[in-house]
C-alpha cells in the first residue's frame, strides 16, 4: 500500500431531487498510485465528476450528501476533517483543474493575483514573494512572467487553461484532479496542454486523476483506467488490461464507437441508447438495456466484481458462475 497516494473506498453519493433520492455514485472504489495517472472514463452522467468532487469534499449539500465512503490521502483518512482543515488540503495537497478555463478564473483579478492568492494561502509567503513565485509558475506553463499583471480576457482559451494548471500546481499538490481539462479547447491546443500536464506530472511526481470521455486522451496520459457507468465502476485495470484485454461489453462498445484507423471504410458502431437517468436506473445490470449480449438474468441480477488479476476487475454476469452469457471483449489500440 506504500505506493498508493489516494484511495477511495465504497463511496456512495446521493442527491435529493423532486423525484426522491438519486444515487449518483454507488459503491465506488478507486486507487491512485504515487506519481501515476488514473483515468476515470465514461459518458456524461456516469458519476465521474461527482466522484472527483467527493474526493475534495466539494459535493454541494444540499442537494448532495455523501452517504458513505472513506477518502484516504497518503495514508490519512480525510473524510472526517473539518471545513477549516479541508481548506488547507484543497489547493495544497489536492488540486483541481476544471473543464472550462473561461469560467474557472476570476475575471476581475489579474492572473498573477490569482496564482499568488493560492500560494499565499497555502505557503504563507509575503505578497511580494507570492507574486515572484506566480511569475515563475507562469513561465513554467509557457507564459511570459511579465504577463502576470494581465486579466483573463487578455488570454486565449489555451493560455487560460495553462493559467489554471499554474494555479493548480502552484503549491506542489500530491494529487491533481483534471476534469475534462481539454474539452473546451481547440484540437491543436488540446495536444499542447496534455503534453504540458504530462511533463509537469513527471517533473514533480504528482499523482493525477484524469476525468474524460476520450479514450485517445486515456491512451496518451493514463497508467490505470476505471470505466464508470450508472454511478459504478464496471471495469478497472491497467492501460494494457483495458485496451488489450477488454472484458466489459460497455468498454467494448466505447472502443467500437471510435473510428478504426486501420480500416477507414469500417462504419462507426455507436452504443445504442443513452446513459440512463440516475433517478430511474434499470434493475439488475444497469447497462442491460444497451448491452448487445444481455440475457433475461441481466434484468434482475446485479453483477458482482470478478477479478482476472491483481490489477484487472470487471462487473458483468458473463464472467460469473452459473450464467451462460458469451461476450466478445478483445480491445484495440486507438
Ligand atoms: Fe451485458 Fe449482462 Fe454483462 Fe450487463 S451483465 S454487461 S447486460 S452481459
Amino acid at each position: 500500500m506504500d505506493n498508493i497516494q489516494v484511495s477511495v473506498e465504497n463511496l456512495v453519493v446521493e442527491y435529493k431531487t423532486e423525484h426522491g433520492n438519486v444515487q449518483a455514485v454507488n459503491g465506488v472504489n478507486i486507487q491512485v498510485k504515487k506519481g501515476k495517472t488514473l483515468g476515470i472514463v465514461g459518458e456524461t452522467g456516469a458519476g465521474k465528476t461527482t466522484t472527483a468532487l467527493a474526493v475534495l469534499r466539494l459535493i454541494p449539500n444540499p442537494p448532495g450528501i455523501v452517504k458513505s465512503g472513506k477518502i484516504i490521502v497518503d495514508g490519512e483518512d480525510i473524510s472526517g476533517k473539518s471545513e477549516f482543515e479541508m481548506n488547507k488540503i484543497r489547493g495544497g495537497i489536492v488540486s483541481m483543474i476544471f473543464q472550462d478555463p473561461m469560467t474557472s478564473l476570476n475575471p476581475v483579478l489579474t492572473v498573477g493575483d490569482q496564482i499568488a492568492e493560492s500560494i499565499g494561502i497555502h505557503q504563507g509567503l509575503s505578497r511580494k514573494e507570492a507574486m515572484k513565485k506566480a511569475e515563475e509558475m507562469l513561465e513554467m506553463v509557457g507564459i511570459p512572467g511579465y504577463r502576470s499583471g494581465e486579466y483573463p480576457h487578455q488570454f486565449s482559451g489555451g493560455m487560460k487553461q495553462r493559467v489554471g494548471i499554474a494555479i493548480a500546481l502552484s503549491c506542489n499538490p500530491q494529487l491533481l484532479i483534471a476534469d475534462e481539462p481539454t474539452t473546451a479547447l481547440d484540437v491543436t491546443i488540446q495536444a499542447q496542454v496534455l503534453q504540458l500536464m504530462k511533463s509537469l506530472r513527471d517533473q514533480y511526481g504528482t499523482s493525477m486523476i484524469m476525468i474524460t470521455h476520450d479514450l485517445g486522451i486515456v491512451a496518451e496520459v493514463c497508467d490505470d483506467v476505471a470505466i464508470m457507468y450508472g454511478g459504478r465502476i464496471i471495469e478497472q485495470g491497467t492501460l494494457e488490461d483495458i485496451f488489450k484485454k477488454t472484458k466489459h461489453p460497455y468498454t467494448e462498445g466505447l472502443f467500437n464507437s471510435l473510428p478504426n484507423l486501420a480500416n477507414r471504410t469500417e462504419k462507426l458502431k455507436p452504443i445504442r441508447g443513452l446513459m440512463p437517468d440516475p433517478a430511474r436506473l434499470p434493475s439488475g445490470c444497469v447497462f442491460h438495456p444497451r448491452c448487445l449480449y444481455a440475457q433475461e438474468i441481466c434484468q434482475s441480477r446485479v453483477p458482482q466484481r470478478t477479478d482476472f488479476s491483481d490489477t484487472h476487475m470487471v462487473c458483468c454476469l458473463a464472467y460469473e458462475e452459473g450464467t451462460n452469457i458469451e461476450v466478445k471483449g478483445g480491445g484495440r489500440i486507438v
